[in-house]
């Protein structure tokens, strides 16, 4: 995207639109990526491309989440590892959870390019899915997980998930906190927490959170959660892009 001046209004989302070009190519990213993208592209137009109050709200409230868990895991799919790499090994790093490589669209090859490319961003271990340990509740490729990882998981951290395997993990008793920009998917609704934000604000903003409440006890992160409604913020993020321009 050489000829794109950083003037231009549009720059930062043809920028994130070329890094998802570019994970396709270099076999990260599945081509139905491109879709998922572009649908969040459009959600994010109606939000204003900014962090709203009610992501900052689910933010809080998903840090202390995933502080409170006992086996965190965070979830890694082709669009997430394209766009935020660096940011998913930092995460990893501070909440001293896992990555754990699970995608829709089955493909070994992927799978592999994900895998070495968090490597190439500093992870030292990634898991894999394996044949050993199944979701149960869904049919999809994403139902094959790490028996260490996301099937021993209580808070899964998957962004830009998919309905059915939300579902899935929530009917496992799993905690699911996501990241849409849609707040009317069905991820979005089932989903213990939703950030409804771009993963590329989303996850520094996360990392900050989390680090700022580490040291917090677990009374103050429990009474965090406890005042947390999902459904008032997702009322929330609707009400805002329904709002009078
Ligand atoms: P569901 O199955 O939950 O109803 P869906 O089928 O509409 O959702 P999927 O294709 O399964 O959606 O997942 C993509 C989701 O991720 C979409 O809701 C899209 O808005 C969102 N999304 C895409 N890119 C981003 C991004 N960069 N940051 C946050 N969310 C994103
Ligand atoms: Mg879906």
């Amino acid at each position: 995207m050489n000829d794109v001046p950083e003037s231009h209004p549009r720059y930062v989302s043809l920028k994130l639109r070329d890094t998802i070009v570019a994970g396709v190519e270099s076999g990260v990213t599945s081509i139905h990526g491109l879709m998922a993208h572009g649908r969040g592209e459009a959600f994010d137009y109606l939000i204003g491309e900014q962090t709203q109050p009610f992501a900052m709200d689910a933010i809080r409230a998903g840090a202390a989440t995933l502080l409170l868990a006992e086996h965190p895991v965070i979830s890694v799919n082709g669009n997430v590892a394209a766009l935020t790499p660096g940011e998913l090994v930092a995460f990893s790093n501070v909440l001293k959870a896992p990555l754990e490589v699970n995608i829709f669209h089955a493909s070994k090859a992927r799978e592999q390019a994900i895998q070495e490319h968090l490597k190439k961003h500093g992870a030292v271990h990634v898991l894999m899915p394996t044949t050993e340990a199944q979701l149960s509740f869904i049919d999809s490729n994403r139902k094959f997980v790490h028996p260490e990882g996301i099937f021993h998981a209580d808070v899964v951290f998957v962004p830009l998930e998919d309905g059915d395997r939300c579902e899935a993990l929530q009917k496992m008793g799993k905690t699911v906190v996501t990241v849409d920009l849609n707040p009317m998917s069905r991820t979005a609704k089932q989903a213990g927490v939703t950030i409804v934000d771009n993963v590329v604000r989303a996850l520094p903003l996360l990392i900050q959170e989390m680090q700022r409440l580490q040291k917090a006890s677990p009374i103050v992160l429990r009474e965090i959660g406890s005042q947390y409604s999902n459904d008032k913020i997702l009322q929330a993020a609707v009400q805002w892009i329904c709002r009078e321009r």
